[in-house]
């Protein structure tokens, strides 16, 4: 079984609450190499992408879920993303010198929108107060205005590593009386909370659950992969290029010969001759 770069999902067998894990190492660090972070950034970075992929297990559909956060400063923004195909790209933008005791207070007076879209499709978006102390708070605080679903998260972020795990509470199936059910979802959040930051990013999640969960046994099914992959491409760039004037990027091409994109959330570098550019191709030379 993989240890890191991956997701796993559990359910526990007595009770209606279902549940993720997941633990990023090299998916993180190439979303944290793409610009020179901060440790502190690094770390933020790291809740935001595990928490991306912990909450993009609610898309029933190809999609993908973006988490984004506004704020004063030091940083203007954090971005990350998670496909229904957990693949993850992120970025943070502002003083990316800053440094700060807990993540969260990179983000002052922070807004998080959290959005959930679909393939060629629809647009779902839903915005939190940064009020909480963590990340994890300010989810639990959208879940419960949002879906109006009991949902908790533990997110940590350290040695290059980030980690969590979600609980979120089902609705009414294996267990009907209500109050059964909240004493089942206290319970498994009563265990839950003894984990500490340590073993969520070194234990292995099966081995992790099994310890949390020892007299509330949990199916737990198999991995999935998370991998860092940007949705740029050269043809994409093209597109967007094509919307300019047509005056506009002939002179770009006549002071440079080319014209370069650089993509921010990857690195990648797309350069374009004039014969690359359809409508220029076409319609004749630089001048
Ligand atoms: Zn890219």
């Amino acid at each position: 079984m993989t240890l890191y770069d991956s997701s796993l999902r559990f359910l526990f067998n007595d009770a209606d609450i279902r549940g993720e894990c997941v633990v990023l190492s090299d998916a993180l660090n190439e979303v944290t190499t793409v610009h020179c972070y901060s440790d502190s950034i690094k770390k933020l970075l790291g809740e935001f992408a595990a928490a991306a992929v912990l909450i993009s297990n609610n898309l029933k559909y190809q999609g993908k879920i973006i988490l984004q956060a506004r704020a004063s400063g030091p940083l203007e923004l954090v971005m990350m993303e998670c496909t229904s195909d957990l693949q993850i790209r992120g970025i943070a933008r502002g003083n990316l010198k800053a440094e700060a005791a807990t993540p969260l207070e990179l983000l002052t007076t922070g807004q998080l929108a959290i959005t959930i879209e679909r393939d060629g499709g629809q647009r779902y978006q839903g915005i939190v107060a940064l009020e909480s102390d963590t990340l994890a708070g300010a989810l639990e605080n959208y879940f419960l205005q949002s879906e109006q679903l009991h949902t908790r998260f533990w997110l940590t972020a350290q040695q290059g590593r980030a980690a969590g795990m979600m609980l979120q509470q089902l609705p009414a199936q294996l267990q009907q009386q209500p109050a059964t059910r909240q004493d089942q979802w206290n319970t498994a959040c009563i265990l839950a909370e003894t984990v500490t930051p340590d073993e969520l990013v070194e234990l292995p999640p099966s081995v992790m659950l099994h310890r949390l969960f020892y007299e509330t046994p949990v199916r737990i099914f198999e991995p999935a992969d998370v991998i860092f992959r940007c949705s740029c491409s050269r043809e994409r760039t093209l597109n967007a290029l094509s919307l300019l004037p047509e005056a506009e990027l002939v002179e770009l091409l006549t002071e440079e010969g080319a014209i370069t994109l650089h993509c921010d959330m990857c690195g990648t570098d797309y350069r374009f001759v004039q014969s690359d550019i359809p409508t220029l191709a076409e319609n004749g030379r630089v001048h």
